[in-house]
This record gives structure tokens, sequence and C-alpha cells, in this order.
């Protein structure tokens, strides 16, 4: 393999400090990448202006910078590339392929609270029709842009052609050549109110633009890949080859999560711990 044949990247969001977990995560795609002789890029997933703090980014490039990481410059900040983001909508708008829908938070938790046991049913909501929608535009209330799955299968004539290549395994083993179900997500929200783009229309067009070959990230993500796969037979964009790796668990056997402070890198490098110690400890 060449380094144009494996192109991987680690892509966090600045929301938090990094902990074991993203450590594992990191070093996971960076082995890969040493292993095919292949190109590692860092990826800043910052679209969550309300989330996202600069100082957790600069954190978190020290971090990784401490565990030994490199990676290519320059670093993409999807913060920096709203005009992609924008151009595409507008494709995907122009084809008839998105809605506006105007639920709000508490429309959603009403819901739960109708059906508090039921399973979560994907949502899709459908568009208004043109008079509701043109009175809710009129009194200026924010909406998201949802895809219509509806009008999705219509464009690719059916979805049984979706598949993607799994080369590590999902959180219930799944492995091998998976068919994609997009239907499990449901009509996905592409462009959020706040924000004007979703972490699922990001991610498709910044892997294609970065020449990203191999996606490997948490098992935690794996649902995503069946999204992420219509997106790109929508966007006519090629499928990378999907490495979801297992969650490294806390010794209870739960989830990291941001605000176990105790495990966060920089704490675990405070109490003495060297990058040689951690890098051992998670099997590097
Ligand atoms: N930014 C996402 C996260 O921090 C990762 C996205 C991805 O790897 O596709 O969980």
């Amino acid at each position: 393999m060449t380094g144009a044949d494996f192109v991987t990247r680690f892509a966090p969001s600045p929301t938090g400090r990094l902990h074991r977990g993203h450590a594992f995560s990191a070093l996971t795609a960076r082995e890969a990448t040493r292993r095919a002789g292949g190109r590692f890029l860092l990826r800043i997933e910052d679209i969550d202006a309300g989330r996202c703090r600069p100082e957790f980014e600069a954190a978190l490039l020290e971090d990784l910078r401490w565990l030994g990481l490199s990676w290519e410059e320059p670093v993409t900040r999807q913060s920096e590339r709203a005009a992609a983001y924008a151009r595409t909508l507008q494709s995907l708008r122009d084809r008839g392929l998105l809605y506006r829908c105007f639920r709000t938070r508490k429309d959603s938790l009403e819901d739960i609270s109708r059906a508090p046991h039921g399973p979560a049913e994907p949502l899709a909501p459908g568009p208004l029709p043109t008079g509701e929608e043109a009175r809710l535009l009129a009194r200026g209330l924010p909406f998201a842009w949802r895809l219509s799955l509806a009008a999705a299968r219509e464009a690719l004539g059916g979805f049984s052609n979706l598949a993607f290549q799994e080369e590590g395994a999902g959180p219930e083993g799944q492995h091998g050549l998976i068919a994609a179900d997009p239907g499990l997500a449901g009509d996905v929200v592409l462009a959020r109110k706040d924000l004007g783009v979703s972490y699922h229309l990001a991610v498709v067009i910044d892997d294609a633009a970065q020449g990203v070959t191999h996606v490997i990230r948490g098992e935690d993500l794996f649902a995503a890949a069946h999204v992420q796969r219509l997106l790109q037979a929508l966007l006519d964009l090629p499928t990378p080859i999907y490495r979801h790796h297992r969650l490294l668990l806390r010794p209870d056997g739960k989830r990291f999560a941001k605000r176990d402070t105790a495990e966060i890198l920089a704490d675990l490098r405070a109490r003495g711990v060297t990058p040689e110690g951690l890098r051992a400890k998670l099997g590097f």
C-alpha cells in the first residue's frame, strides 16, 4: 500500500479535555497508518460553536503531541468550512431532497412523554403543507433542514445497492460487507437550526474532501455509517472503508465521559504517567 491508498483521520470535537478513551482511539488510527505506510490527518470537529472552545482545542493538540502523535499540516477545522457545507446543502435542496422542520425541543420531549418506554421511533415528520410552512416562515420561526428518506429512495432507485465494508466491528460484532439501512435513523437533520450544518453532513463532505480512505473510530459511531453511506451515494462521493474499534471502558465497565476528570490525559500526566507508560497500558 502507498500513502495515497491509506488516509485516515482522528476527528475530535473540542468540547472538553481528552481522556484515556480518546488516546486509545487516536493511537489505534495512528498505528494503523504506520502499518499501512499511509497518511494520518487531524480534523477538529468544531461546528458546534456553543459547546466548542479554543482552550479545549489548544489542550487537545498539546495532549496529542504529548502522546507522541504527529499529523499532517494544515489541520482542518470544520468551523472554517461553512461555505463548502452551504454549497452542498443548496445542491441537495435544489434536488428536492430536503425539507424544513420547525420542530422544537419541546415537541420532542412531548413525544417522549407520550411513549416513555416504547422504542424511539426514527423521526420522519415529513414536509409541512405549503400554507402551514409559509405561515411559520412568516412568523420568522427557526427551522432545520431534514433529509427526506422517501425522496432519497426515489433519487437512488432504492437503497439495496448501499453497502459499506467494515474491517473492524460494530457493537454487535458486525463485520465484512454491511448492507446500509438508512431507514434506521429516519429523516436525519442535515442542517441544525442553530448551526446551519450537522455532524453527518460535515463528516461526509470532509472525509471526501480530505481523501480519507479509512474511517477508524469508536463503535459508538457504527450506526452513523448507515446514514453517512446514504449521503455518499446522494453526493456521488467515494465510500471509505470503516474500521470501528471497541470502546475503552472504565474499570467499572462504564463508558468514559468528558466529566471523568480523573481519566483526562492532563491529569494522568500530572500524576506522573509517561506517554510510553500510557501507550503500553493501552496496548501500543
Ligand atoms: N467528532 C466525532 C467525535 O468526537 C467523531 C466523528 C467521526 O470520527 O466520524 O465523537
